[in-house]
């Protein structure tokens, strides 16, 4: 057996003895208290754990169930749990049948950029705000980020508009500042294997925004979402952003074939984040198009209202004029697909 999973009712004693149970056959258990389902990961050697043990174990009143995963990400694999998860953040939701679009600039600059950015993105459709006040940046010497003043502002606009919050979280010190202000935390590309991190977002009750590391294989992109879920947090989304390759004509390499393949392989949700996927203006369009085509359940888009002014990312922010016909060409994209946006 790689994974028990425990009866919402079970008490803590039923699961000690459980625990107890595993621990005089020489195995070790991680246990993960989410919101819907206890889940008892089993760490050590079960090769040599029998059909008849796992019986055993299954006949104990409180186990809903026990199942052999032959993944290395046990909990976030399709066998785990073969339905798509659907992640409910307030009034919406990710991983359904309505596409979601997470908008907003790369950075949190003012106040007065984000209202204006918050009303011109909700007016054409977006489903949740973007914008970060911790900036990983590649030079110590740009811009990085207001910190809590940024969250404020965020917040203001989350109050105008009602859109939820997705924003980035690079520290575990910083953790109890961001899920004041958060309704979504975002793991950087940058730290999608800072393992203390998603242990520190995997206590979290916020749903977890996790971005392809730089040269990330999926494999080891989907091991991070197991860090986060092995801690009780079971709702992770995936999002595909580009990886470093030999070409130079785009920021990064999308690689949309993450979407179907991610699909195959894990029950979240996966989004596709073409702004910093492709890095050019004019080609973000097309692979937000393309990305809905591929399955995504959702997008990530840099909205900045005057991109030539913007501390970081100028260059590949949408206007909020090219952001609003960008929606209007994705709603027959998503209807081909069998969702809508
Ligand atoms: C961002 O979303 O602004 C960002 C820094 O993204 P990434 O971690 O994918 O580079
Ligand atoms: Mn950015």
């Amino acid at each position: 057996m790689d994974i028990i999973v425990v009866k919402p009712e079970a008490t803590d004693e039923e699961i000690r003895h459980i625990i107890k149970k595993l621990e005089g056959l020489g195995l070790a258990v991680q246990v993960s208290k989410g919101t819907e389902v206890t889940v008892l990961g089993v760490i050590g050697d079960t090769s040599k754990i029998t059909e008849e043990t796992d019986d055993a174990f299954r006949a104990i009143p409180c186990v809903e169930s026990v199942m052999r995963i032959l993944k290395p990400y046990k909990l976030a694999s399709r066998e785990f749990r073969k339905t798509p998860t659907v992640i409910k953040i307030g009034e919406t939701t990710v991983g359904g049948k309505r596409i979601c679009v997470i908008a907003g600039p790369c950075s949190v600059e003012n106040e007065t950029m984000m209202l204006e950015t918050a009303k011109q993105v909700k007016k054409a459709g977006a489903s949740f705000l973007r914008g970060g006040a911790f900036k990983p940046r590649t030079s110590p010497y740009s811009f990085q980020g207001l910190g809590e003043e940024g969250l404020k502002y965020l917040e203001a606009s989350r109050r105008k508009t009602g859109l939820p919050i997705v924003t980035e979280l690079m520290d575990p010190r910083d953790i109890e500042v961001v899920e004041k202000y958060a309704d979504v935390i975002q793991i950087g590309a940058r730290n999608m294997q800072n393992f203390r991190l998603l242990l520190e977002v995997g206590q979290s009750r916020k749903p977890v925004l996790l971005k392809r590391g730089l040269s990330a294989t999926i494999k080891e992109w989907l091991m991070s979402a197991e860090y986060i879920m092995s801690r009780g947090n079971h709702n992770v989304i995936m999002c595909e952003r580009g990886i470093r390759t030999f070409e130079t004509s785009t920021r990064n390499t999308l690689d949309l074939s993450a979407v179907p393949v991610l699909k195959k392989l894990t029950h979240l949700p996966v989004i596709v984040d073409p702004s910093h996927g492709v890095g050019v203006l004019e080609h973000i369009p097309a692979m937000a198009r393309a990305a809905v085509a591929a399955g995504a359940d959702g997008l990530i888009i840099e909205v900045h209202p005057n991109p030539e002014e913007a501390l970081s990312d100028g260059d590949q922010s949408l206007r909020p004029e090219m952001f609003k016909k960008l929606m209007k060409e994705l709603a027959p994209v998503a209807r081909a697909v069998g969702r809508e946006i």
